[in-house]
This record gives structure tokens, C-alpha cells and sequence, in this order.
């Protein structure tokens, strides 16, 4: 028999787990323990030296984790899994690998809220400098390489505005530059997306959102893509040069094409500590097993919903990418030919009154601060997330006073066209 190798649906439901090896325990086990008994002293010194794999406290590793790990590595196509505590940890233990205070980074401009103040303000402080870029404009990314630069990082589907940005393209300048290029997979899952065969070198999420699915857990992920040469240029101390408190042991030596994932641990992890807890990892497990379900679900709910909204006398527009004729739809077909996610904006003629009355008036959307859960979300930035920052502003971060922002669930798709129909009209 020749050997299979299993669909996508198939590595949602089995990679990484097997049967509990003591008690046959089917599904996962929450391994709620801080720390591992050692076998004796060899045991012992050999796991801290990192001379064996296997498990020494929560905070750097555990087997309910590791199975999260493993499967959203699998779903990705890459070499190794960090589970974290949330999705802004995974973009800090990234970093952590990468920078030295003076470095530079090259980012989107167009990315998530959460990830602009992150970087504009929390990554300053540590010294790490962010050159921003814009995916219209892909010249722009190679115009801010400087010697300084040692990495690239966008999202695969920009949050919130239904932006596709041109992967392969980037990649491409990233390779010219010899910095690796991150990519936030967050609104796209690997369902819809898998960056690394565009040329990703190292590939984040929030598991908070379509990847956990129901608004119950916050986690991150780093997933490490093996393929990029860390030693190549001296660039990545961390990677490249020995390791004092590991007996001069060279991260990327040792470890080859999974040394990123190791060093986002033994180093990010171990120091920083946003360890994931293992029950917020059990129910992430949980939620990814029907994430081709729910992932499709969400997409054919949300075209419907666009290009119901198209067809409404009180929207202005509506910015999704799975819309025939939207600037990005040639890019959603090329990246996510499946859908082009499910988290969309639209404008109403209205204006910022109008926005208000429409999130006051909706019974079936939730109005709050999140995405990607089962349930449909709605939210008016200019008076919540965005409302602090001028007109001008706003305008800029595409949060305008017109702007409402839809993540779509999977209800029944005319239950949630008829809510907003009435809450429209109201
Ligand atoms: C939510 C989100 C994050 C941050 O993740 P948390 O789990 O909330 O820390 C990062 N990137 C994108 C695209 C997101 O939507």
C-alpha cells in the first residue's frame, strides 16, 4: 500500500494527537500541571541542556500544547509549532528572536489596530523600529530595506478592511533583502490560505479567532516555515552564535530547519513567560477539528451578506474582496480561492449617526470587539475602537465615521441578512 498523504480536513482532526498512551483517553487530555517528574539526574540535565525533548514546566512546554502545536504546524506546512498566550505574544517572541535594540522592521501599514499601537508604541520602547509600508504600493516594502532591517511582516487578509496583500510579491523582496517574511494568517486560517507556499518564512496567528472559532479562548501561535538560513549573514545572533546558559550549544546548528520554533521557546518563552494555558489549548484543539466546516460556512455566509449589502439603498459600499469588481478580488482569487474570509467593512450613507443607530438596532449581531467566533459580530469603530484619534485619523486607519465593521458567523445566512435588513430600516 502506498503511503497517503491525508487532506487538510483529515490533519484538522488527527495531527499531533494519538490515544493517551496511560489511560486510551480519545481526545486530548488537558495536562493541568505546572511541571513533569524527571526520570532521575541524567534525565534531568539532559532535558535542561537540551540534549532530549521532553517536558520540564508549563511555562516552556506542555503535552496538551504540544498537540496544538503540531497540528496547526501540519495545517501550515511548516517544520514546528510555539503555542503562546495570545496572538500579540507570538508577534513579541518573533521579534524577540529576530531584533537587537537600533533594528528595524518592515511592516503593512494595513494590519490590525492592536498590531499598529504594538508596534508604534510597546516594540519602541524595546528599541525595536518599525518602517512602515504599503501593500498598494509594493515598491514601497523594498524602498524601506536598510541595513538595519531584519524582517517583513504582514497580514495574508488585512484586518478589517478586506485588504489582500500580494504575498509572493513581498516574498520575493524579502529574499532580496535576506530577512525572513512573517506573515499574520489570523483572518485567513490555513484553510483559506497556507503562506509559506507563497514564500513565508515564518507564519503567526491569533488562535483567538476562526482558528479557536468560538470566542471562548485567547492563544497565539508561531509557526516556523524551515526555510530560512539563519547563519547565512551573521544577522541573527540568537540563532547564529552560542548560547552561554546552553553549554555554547548554536541554536541553528543544533536544530536546523525547526530553530526558529526553538528559539521563539527556549529563549522567548523561557524568559518572557506568555505560556498558553493548557485548557485554553484543549478547547482551541476543539475548535480547529471542524475548521473546514466552519471556515467555509463563514465564507459563503459572508459573500452573501456583501453582496446583499451592495444591493441596499442605505450602504455607500462595501469593501469585500470575494465581490466581483473589489480592487483586491484578483488577489483573493490567486491567495484564497475558497473565500475571501469572512471579516468585511462596509460604509452607510448616513454617516457616523447612522452607524450608531445600526449597531443599537441589531438583535441578532453581537456589538463588541472581536472576530472570528461562530456568532456574527458588528462594530462601529469611529465610536469605539477607533475613537480616540481626529477625523483625519480615522480616515486614515479606514475607520471612518461612515464605517461598520461585520465578522460573520454561521447562523443561518437569511437569519442574519433579515437582522440587519431590519435594523437598517429601523
Ligand atoms: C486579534 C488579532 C491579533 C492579536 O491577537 P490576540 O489573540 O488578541 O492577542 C493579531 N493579529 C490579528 C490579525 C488579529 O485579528
Amino acid at each position: 500500500m502506498t503511503e497517503r498523504t491525508p487532506g487538510f480536513s483529515t490533519l484538522a482532526i488527527h495531527a499531533g494527537a494519538q490515544p493517551d498512551p496511560t489511560t486510551g483517553a480519545r481526545a486530548t487530555p488537558i495536562y493541568q500541571t505546572t511541571s513533569f517528574v524527571f526520570d532521575d539526574v541524567d534525565h534531568a540535565a539532559s532535558l535542561f541542556g537540551l540534549q532530549a525533548f521532553g517536558n520540564i514546566y508549563t511555562r516552556i512546554g506542555n503535552p496538551t500544547c504540544a498537540v496544538l502545536e503540531e497540528r496547526v504546524a501540519a495545517l501550515e506546512g511548516g517544520t514546528a509549532g510555539l503555542a503562546v498566550a495570545s496572538g500579540h505574544a507570538a508577534q513579541v517572541l518573533v521579534m524577540h528572536a529576530l531584533m537587537t535594540p537600533g533594528d528595524e522592521f518592515v511592516a503593512s501599514k494595513k494590519l490590525y489596530g492592536g498590531s499598529i499601537n504594538q508596534f508604534n508604541h510597546s516594540f519602541k520602547n524595546f528599541g525595536w523600529n518599525v518602517v512602515w509600508a504599503d501593500p498598494d504600493d509594493i515598491g514601497s516594502f523594498e524602498r524601506a530595506i536598510t541595513p538595519k532591517t531584519k524582517a517583513i511582516f504582514i497580514e495574508s487578509i488585512a484586518n478589517p478592511g478586506g485588504v489582500i496583500t500580494d504575498i509572493e510579491a513581498i516574498g520575493n523582496i524579502a529574499r532580496r533583502a535576506g530577512v525572513p517574511l512573517i506573515v499574520d494568517n489570523t483572518l485567513a486560517t490555513p484553510y483559506l490560505c497556507r503562506p509559506i507556499e507563497h514564500g513565508a518564512d515564518v507564519v503567526i496567528h491569533s488562535l483567538t479567532k476562526f482558528l479557536g472559532g468560538h470566542g471562548n479562548s485567547i492563544g497565539g501561535m508561531i509557526v516556523d516555515a524551515g526555510t530560512f538560513n539563519w547563519s547565512r549573514e551573521g544577522r541573527y545572533p540568537m540563532l547564529s552564535e552560542p548560547r552561554p546558559e546552553y553549554q555554547g550549544i548554536v541554536l541553528h546548528e543544533t536544530f536546523g530547519n525547526f530553530a526558529f520554533a526553538i528559539a521563539c521557546r527556549v529563549l522567548g518563552l523561557r524568559d518572557l513567560g506568555p505560556a498558553l494555558s493548557p485548557f485554553n489549548a484543549f478547547l482551541i484543539l476543539t475548535g480547529i477539528e471542524t475548521l473546514s466546516l466552519r471556515m467555509q460556512k463563514h465564507c459563503d455566509n459572508a459573500k452573501a451578506v456583501a453582496e446583499w449589502l451592495a444591493a441596499n439603498k442605505h450602504v455607500a459600499w462595501v469593501s469585500y474582496p470575494g465581490l466581483a469588481g473589489d480592487r483586491y478580488h484578483n488577489l483573493a482569487r490567486k491567495y484564497c480561492p475558497k473565500g475571501a474570509g469572512a471579516v468585511f467593512t462596509f460604509g452607510l450613507k448616513g454617516g457616523y449617526e447612522a452607524g450608531v443607530k445600526l449597531v443599537s438596532n441589531v438583535k441578532l449581531f453581537s456589538h463588541l470587539a472581536n472576530i472570528g467566533d461562530t456568532r456574527s459580530l458588528i462594530i462601529h469603530p469611529a465610536s469605539t475602537t477607533h475613537r480616540q484619534l481626529s477625523d483625519a485619523q480615522k480616515v486614515q486607519a479606514g475607520a471612518g465615521p461612515d464605517v461598520v465593521r461585520l465578522s460573520i458567523g454561521i447562523e443561518d445566512k437569511d437569519d442574519i441578512i433579515a437582522d440587519l435588513e431590519q435594523a437598517l430600516a429601523a
